[in-house]
């Protein structure tokens, strides 16, 4: 059986943190799903159509990763995309006490699928989407943050 992994976020934009796990959790997995959520109770800067085409670009010469959007629970997305395993990424405490709380639900929701956790390579550790998306509405350099195709995509929109 391919062991097949789902990486769901926001990606709202997608970071250099982000792109790191997706590339590390490839070494492991088979097929890496980066799944970004249509519908969640954050507001975003990109909607979501914005999102999947950046992720996409990120992604296009990986062909063990694959990009999609959805809409429902991430076990029932594992579910229906035969993945065993939940990706999520750890730069903190605060993050560790965030992420075991919706690790402990998806396992009640389904005890057949793992969470697996990545720490965060310590160059990237600092990066959140929320910073960069301070950083870039008052007009700061994100290039240092982000994957390229975030660059040209914002260049494209103005
Ligand atoms: P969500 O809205 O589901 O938290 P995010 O896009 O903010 O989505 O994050 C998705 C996952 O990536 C989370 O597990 C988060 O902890 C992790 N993550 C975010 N930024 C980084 C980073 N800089 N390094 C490692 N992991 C990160």
């Amino acid at each position: 059986m391919p062991q097949r992994a789902v990486f769901p976020g926001s990606f709202d934009p997608i970071t250099l943190g982000h792109r790191d796990i997706v590339e590390r959790a490839t070494r492991i997995f088979e097929k890496v799903y980066v799944a970004i959520g249509k519908n969640t109770t954050k507001t975003t800067m990109l909607p979501f159509e914005s999102r999947l085409e950046i992720v996409s670009d990120v992604f296009k010469d990986m062909n063990n990763v694959e990009v999609l959007s959805y809409n429902k629970l991430t076990v029932k997305l594992c579910e229906k995309l035969g993945a065993s395993y939940i990706v999520r990424g750890l730069r903190s405490g605060t993050d560790f006490d965030y992420e075991r709380n919706i690790a402990l639900i998806n396992t009640k929701l389904n005890d057949k699928i793992e969470t697996v956790f990545f720490i965060s390579n310590p160059n990237y550790a600092g990066i959140s989407s929320t910073i960069v998306k301070e950083v870039y509405k008052f007009g700061g350099d994100i290039s240092g943050f982000v994957p390229t195709e975030v660059i040209e995509f914002l260049k494209k929109k103005k």
